[in-house]
């Protein structure tokens, strides 16, 4: 029974699912005068900003976010940067420093590193990592303002070496007119923003329009017409993940103060929506809590909406004992795992599927939301079953290097011509032979 709700749960939040709001519906039904599917809407974007390029892209953000943009230059000045990072608050500027450096210090110290083997005399094999030259950068803001995606995004690309990095956010005053996202785009170093967002964004540095040329990889969050945005354009260019909303599964029992619960679980679901998920073997536990939620939620700023997010996407999960609640863990395969319980790193080892882990009650979820150095761009909806969050690795491109002698060649050159001969590919087994039994090959 707890599968087939969890696979409802799963469907609501899917961001493929193609669900939208009525003002969304509205809004598609006046651009593009018929009721579309969010992934219909996204299609038609995605193909006319391919063929019609700047001007498509200029349509789209006249019409569903109500932006004149003048044709030609698409790019912000980089006075406009400039001018926002010396408004900013000086106390600002050092929290968004002191994260730069979290981030950079963790991010350089994963990044892979070349590995050559030499397995037998005359072969050398390398793997040798790359940069990407150029990626883009969706910086959410239809609905708030998010400097921490800058930061999350752009510096595990700097961490890998990245060249070029093309930032766009929607042209609002959450997106590419927010103080504090150009402050912090300028604090890194970033100097291309672009004020579009949504699927014409995604479509244009997938494609490369007048003013915006193309991107080799697409990363960072966004709404469902971002996200079904990347996931048609992948394979033009890649992309991070198809990110869904958030969610956390927490794992904890009385050594842990239920007040610092149901805060995480507020937190999460903060995000409206959001999927706040308690698993416990201890009932009382659960009790403590819900007063807690209670107590809490009153406080809150954006108390209606964090309460109506709890109310749809949140459940407390009683379990066995402690190695029930690592099995239903894994089957739910959260973005967000934190466990707050005793013995949580002896739990973690036990748990295969989640993006990030946070441990003891003093790693609060919001750690690495804004700063403790691993990436917030994580999977959602399950997808850490098989998919990592981001990290200065997603920057990186391995390609090998192979390297023979003759006399090694001459080694493996019977079970080249066994396997060649089998597929019917005789060309490919002479290009061996004739290295290794031919006139030329004696003269070598
Ligand atoms: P957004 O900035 O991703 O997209 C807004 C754009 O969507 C608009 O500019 C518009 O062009 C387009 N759009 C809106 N309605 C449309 C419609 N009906 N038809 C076609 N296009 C339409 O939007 P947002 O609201 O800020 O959402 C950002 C999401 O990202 C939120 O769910 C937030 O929680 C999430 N987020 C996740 C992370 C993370 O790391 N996991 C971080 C920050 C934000």
């Amino acid at each position: 029974q707890f599968g087939s709700q969890l696979e409802q749960l799963r469907r609501q939040l899917s961001p493929s699912g193609d669900v939208v709001s009525p003002k969304g519906r509205e809004l598609t039904q006046r651009v593009f005068g018929e009721p579309l599917l969010p992934s219909q809407v996204v299609q038609r974007i995605c193909d006319a900003v391919q063929s019609e390029g700047q001007p498509a892209l200029l349509r789209f953000s006249q019409q569903l976010d109500g932006a004149e943009l003048a044709p030609g230059r698409l790019r912000l000045e980089t006075s406009k940067l400039e001018e926002a990072h010396r408004a900013a608050a000086p106390e600002f500027l050092a929290s968004i420093r002191r994260i730069r450096d979290n981030i950079l210090a963790f991010q350089s110290s994963i990044l892979h590193t070349n590995v050559t083997i030499r397995p037998s005399d005359g072969v050398r094999l390398d793997q040798r990592y790359v940069p990407l030259r150029r990626i883009g950068v969706c910086v959410p803001g239809g609905a708030a303002a998010y400097p921490s995606t800058v930061l999350m995004t752009v510096l595990p690309a700097q961490a890998a070496g990245v060249e070029q990095i093309a930032v766009v956010a929607p042209p609002t005053q959450f997106g590419a007119y927010n103080p504090d996202v150009l402050a912090t785009c300028y604090e890194l170093g970033v100097r291309e923003v672009y004020p579009v967002g949504g699927a014409q964004a995604v479509a244009a540095m997938a494609y490369g329009v007048e003013g915006l040329p193309a991107v080799d990889k697409i990363v960072g969050p966004g709404n469902l017409f971002v996200a079904l945005a990347k996931k048609r354009v992948y394979g033009e260019v890649d992309i991070d993940s198809i990110a869904g909303p958030s969610e956390v599964v927490i794992v904890a029992d009385d050594s842990t103060h239920p007040a610092y619960t149901a805060a995480d679980m507020l937190a999460q679901a903060e995000h409206s929506p959001g999927a706040s998920l308690l698993v416990t073997w201890d009932p009382q536990f659960i009790d403590r809590v819900q007063s807690e939620l209670e107590l809490q939620l009153a406080q809150l700023s954006r108390s209606a909406l964090t309460h109506d997010s709890l109310n749809a996407f949140g459940a407390f999960i009683l379990v066995r004992d402690a190695d029930q609640a690592c099995e239903v863990t894994d089957l739910i395969a959260p973005e967000h795992l934190h466990i707050a319980c005793r013995h949580p790193r002896k739990l973690a080892e036990k748990i295969r599927n989640a993006g990030a882990t946070f441990l003891g009650p003093f790693s609060p979820v919001a750690l690495g939301d804004y700063a403790a150095g691993p990436s917030h761009v994580l999977p959602t909806g399950g997808t850490a079953r098989w998919a990592a969050g981001l990290s200065a690795n997603a920057f990186l491109r391995s390609s090998s290097i192979i390297e023979y002698s003759q006399a090694a060649l001459e080694d493996i050159a019977g079970d080249i011509s066994n396997l060649a001969t089998k597929e019917g590919l005789t060309a490919h087994r002479r290009s061996v032979e004739i290295r290794t039994h031919s006139p030329a090959a004696a003269e070598h």
